[in-house]
């Protein structure tokens, strides 16, 4: 019985984001359980180098070029994924941009604009374009990727335009579960801590910061990407059915102390 409930045989997945990092390797788990898999990223090549390390591992995927921070664009991958599916049972609203850093006082609107846009915006738009669909076949799992910076304003500061889109996906994913479970859709979120991808390498592996960061991490080390998975995983699965609304930090217990 509890094999069966992480069995996805027969179900679709669509992950944004996912050429690559914690998109990739959570499209790996949902191919390992036996969805079948879309994955979209705004950059051709990133998605294209996804898909190639993928079907060296022997998968088969399909793959949509997709900026999440279009609307509309968002609306017609949705409309196509799930006529060309038969339906899309499971979104992993995964796309994040973090940087550039900046301190609260003088962050531009742009610098504001850029990472409210993908990490807020995007996440939101898709979830509403895939998850309209669901509610009228009366089922389906959206698993948010937000942050333990959604939950604390973690080191180093200088992040609050991250630090509140990640706060407001959490927030979204709450308020759209309450919506939507009477109808058959469930959606969850996850809260990384530092995972060392593409996106973190960006800033979090200063090694100034490094020993900051361990220091507060009660694991004294970094999350992987396909821990992070894992936990999407079993959020897409009916081995989570019970759940909906929940936040669940992948932390390595940084958010404990
Ligand atoms: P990566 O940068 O490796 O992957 C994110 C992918 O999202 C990239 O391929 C990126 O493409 C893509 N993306 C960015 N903007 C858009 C957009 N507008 N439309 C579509 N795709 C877009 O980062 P991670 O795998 O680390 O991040 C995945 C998620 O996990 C993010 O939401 C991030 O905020 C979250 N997270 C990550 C943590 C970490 O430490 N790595 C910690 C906590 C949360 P491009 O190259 O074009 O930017």
């Amino acid at each position: 019985m509890y094999r069966e409930k992480s069995d996805l045989s027969g179900r679709a997945a669509f992950i944004t984001g996912g050429g690559r990092g914690i998109g990739l390797c959570t499209a790996e788990a949902l191919l390992e359980h036996g969805a079948r898999v879309v994955i979209s990223d705004r950059d051709p090549a990133v998605l294209e180098a996804g898909r190639a390390e993928l079907a060296e591992k022997g998968w088969e995927i399909d793959a949509v070029t997709l900026d999440v921070t279009d609307s509309k664009a968002v609306a017609r991958a949705a409309a196509d994924a799930n006529e060309r599916h038969g339906g899309i049972d499971i979104l992993i609203a995964n796309a994040g941009i973090a940087w550039p850093d900046t301190p609260g006082e003088s962050m531009t609107d742009e610098v504001w604009h850029k990472v409210v846009d993908v990490d807020l915006n995007g996440c939101y738009w898709s979830c509403r374009e895939f998850g309209r669909a669901m509610l009228e076949r009366g089922r389906g799992s959206i698993v948010t990727v937000g942050s333990m910076s959604g939950l604390i304003s973690n080191k180093p500061q200088r992040q609050v335009h991250y630090n509140a889109a990640k706060a407001g996906v959490h927030h979204m994913t709450r308020s759209l579960a309450g919506e939507w479970a009477p109808r058959g859709v469930r959606v969850n979120s996850v809260a990384p801590t530092y995972v060392d991808t593409a996106m973190s390498r960006g800033g979090f592996t200063d090694d100034a910061l490094m020993p900051t960061w361990m220091a507060s991490t009660p694991m004294n080390r970094p999350a992987r990407a396909d821990e992070i998975a894992s936990a999407i995983l079993f959020l897409a699965t009916d081995a989570s059915s019970a759940m909906t609304g929940s936040i669940v930090t992948v932390d390595c217990g940084y958010t404990i102390w």
